[in-house]
C-alpha cells in the first residue's frame, strides 16, 4: 500500500494518541513522544524521526514495543518500526537508509552505565576483601595487562558490583576520552542480544561489532548466562576476541567458577585462566569502619549516635554489607520518625527499632554460644568444658573457650570466671595468656582458633 504524507500523519498522531492514553504520564508522554513524526516507509518499515539522541535511546531501549504494537493495531498490517535521530536522516541526502548505523541497541554500548557513586575511594579495605581490592585496583591501574581475565565471586552484598564500578570509573577518571569502558549485567547482555538478533537484519553482526570496539569490559553477575546457550556462545568468542586483542575483562558472579552450573566448560575454564578472587563477609573492624564511612558520606555528624550502638550493628549484621547498611539505615530512620530532635540514638532506641524488623539478625554472641561451639568443636559436652577435669584435651578446649570470650565479648574477668565453674579472674588471665603464646608459636593450634572465631562470626 501506499502512505501520501498526509495519511502517514494521521496514523502516526492516532499511533500517539494510543500510547499517551497507555503511558497516563504527561512527563514522559511529552518529554520523549511530542516532537516525533513518521519519516517515510521503507518496506515493512516504518522510520519514526525523533529529536535528540536521548530520546532516540530512551523510545528504543523501552518503547519499541509499545509502539511497533500501536503502528500494527493501527494500519492493521505487520509493519516494524525503526527509530532514527532527526539530523542523521537530514544529513543522508540520497534517503539511503541503509546508510544510518544507528540501531536500537547501540546506545547500550555508548554509553559506559557506570554507577558513579561506587568509587575505589569510599570502599573499605579490611582482610575480608582485600585481595579483591587490590587486585581491581591493579586491573584499573593498568587494564589488560595485570590479572586478565579478572573474576570476582562472593556471596550477594559483599561489594561485587561496587567493586566492577569503582574499576569503570578509575580507568574513566584516567583517560577521560580514549577509552571505551562498558559496564553490563550479564542478564543485559543476554537481553541485548536477543533484542538485537529480533530487530535488525544484521543485528547480531553490529551487536559484535559493538563489542569489539570495547577496550575494558565489565560484566556483573556472569552466572546469569547459565543455559542461555546462544548468548553464552557469543559471549565465548567476544570473550575471546577481547582477550586476544588485550583488552580487559572483569567479572563477577555469585559463585567461585568450578561451581557455574549450566555455563559450558571451555568458558569456565577460560574465567579462571586469569586471577580468580574471593571477597568474603566483612570482619567486626572492617564493618564497623565501612559504618563509619557510610554516617560520613550522608553527613550525619558521629556524635549523634552512640558508637556501642554502631558496634551492636557491626556485630549483628555483618554477613552482608547490603543488610548492614539497611540496618543502619534504619535506625536512622527510626530517630528521625519516632526520637525527639537531638537525642543521642542509644542501645535502647537500636533495640526497639530491630525488634520485629524483620532483618536476619545473626545470634546474638554469648557466653552460651561460645561454649556450645568450642565443645562441639572439641567434641565434648558444656558440662565437661566447664567443669574441673583437668584432661589436656578438655583444658585446651577451656582455655580457647575463655579466651574467645574474653576477646570477643564486653564482660569482665571475674564474669568469664563465674561461667567457668566459678574460677576466678586470676584463672581466666593465666589461660588467655597461655592461649596467647600458644598462637604465637603453633600453626595447627592458630588455624583451629581462628576457624572457631570464624564459625562464631556467622
Ligand atoms: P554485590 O554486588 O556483591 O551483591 P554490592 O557491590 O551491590 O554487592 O554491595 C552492596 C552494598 O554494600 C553497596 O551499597 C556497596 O556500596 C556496599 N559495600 C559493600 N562492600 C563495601 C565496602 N568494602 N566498603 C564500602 N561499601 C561497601
Ligand atoms: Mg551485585
Amino acid at each position: 500500500m501506499n502512505y501520501t504524507t498526509n495519511s502517514l500523519a494521521e496514523i502516526w498522531s492516532n499511533v500517539l494518541l494510543r500510547i499517551e492514553n497507555e503511558i497516563q504520564d504527561n512527563n514522559i508522554f511529552s518529554t520523549f513522544f511530542a516532537n516525533t513524526k513518521v519519516h517515510t516507509v521503507d518496506g515493512d518499515t516504518i522510520i519514526i524521526s525523533v529529536p535528540g539522541k536521548f530520546v532516540c535511546e530512551v523510545l528504543n531501549s523501552k518503547y519499541l514495543n509499545t509502539i511497533n504494537e500501536k503502528i500494527n493495531a493501527v494500519t492493521e498490517s505487520n509493519f516494524r518500526c525503526r527509530i532514527v535521530e532527526e539530523s542523521l536522516l537530514k544529513n543522508n541526502h540520497n534517503n539511503d537508509l541503509s546508510t544510518i548505523t544507528e540501531t536500537p541497541f547501540k546506545s547500550t554500548f555508548f554509553s559506559t552505565n557506570l554507577n558513579p557513586i561506587y568509587t575505589f575511594d569510599n570502599f573499605i579495605v579490611g582482610p575480608s576483601n582485600r585481595e579483591c581490592h587490590s587486585a581491581s585496583l591493579a586491573a584499573a591501574m593498568d587494564p589488560g595487562n595485570f590479572f586478565n581475565p579478572l573474576f570476582i565471586h562472593g556471596k550477594t552484598g559483599l561489594g561485587k558490583t561496587h567493586l566492577l564500578n569503582a574499576i569503570g570509573n578509575y580507568i574513566k577518571v584516567k583517560n577521560p576520552r580514549n577509552i571505551r569502558v562498558l559496564f553490563i549485567s550479564a542478564n543485559d547482555f543476554v537481553e541485548s542480544f536477543v533484542r538485537s538478533a529480533k530487530f535488525h537484519d544484521n543485528g547480531i553482526e553490529v551487536f559484535k561489532d559493538e563489542f569489539k570496539n570495547i577496550d575494558v569490559l565489565l560484566i556483573d553477575d556472569i552466572q546469569f548466562l547459565a543455559n542461555k546457550d546462544k548468548s553464552s556462545e557469543l559471549f565465548f568468542h567476544l570473550f575471546n576476541y577481547l582477550i586476544n586483542n588485550r583488552k580487559q575483562i572483569v567479572l563477577t558472579s555469585d559463585r567461585p567458577p568450578h561451581e557455574l552450573k549450566g555455563l559450558e566448560e571451555r568458558l569456565v575454564s577460560r574465567f579462571v585462566s586469569g586471577l580468580s578472587v574471593g571477597i568474603d563477609s566483612p570482619e567486626f573492624e572492617t564493618a564497623l569502619a565501612i559504618l563509619h564511612k557510610r554516617l560520613e558520606l550522608q553527613g550525619i555528624d558521629k556524635n549523634s549516635i552512640e558508637e556501642e550502638v554502631l558496634h551492636y550493628i557491626a556485630q549483628s549484621f555483618s554477613n552482608d554489607v547490603r543488610q548492614l547498611e539497611g540496618a543502619l539505615n534504619r535506625i536512622l530512620f527510626f530517630s528521625v520518625t519516632f526520637n525527639s530532635p537531638n537525642k543521642k540514638i542509644d542501645m535502647k532506641m537500636a533495640l526497639t527499632a530491630f525488634k520485629n524488623s524483620g532483618i536476619s539478625q545473626k545470634e546474638e554472641l554469648t557466653v552460651d554460644k561460645i561454649k556450645r561451639t568450642v565443645a562441639s568443636y572439641y567434641n565434648i559436652s558444656v558440662e565437661a568444658l566447664t567443669s574441673k577435669i583437668r584432661t589436656s584435651y578438655i583444658t585446651t578446649a577451656r582455655h580457647i573457650a575463655m579466651y574467645l570470650c574474653r576477646n570477643l565479648l564486653n564482660i569482665s574477668l571475674t564474669e568469664i570466671g563465674r561461667n567457668f565453674s566459678n574460677r576466678d579472674h586470676s584463672t581466666v588471665i593465666s589461660s588467655c595468656n597461655k592461649v596467647d603464646k600458644l598462637l604465637k608459636t603453633d600453626e595447627t593450634y592458630r588455624k583451629a582458633v581462628e576457624e572457631l572465631k570464624k564459625s562464631l562470626k556467622n
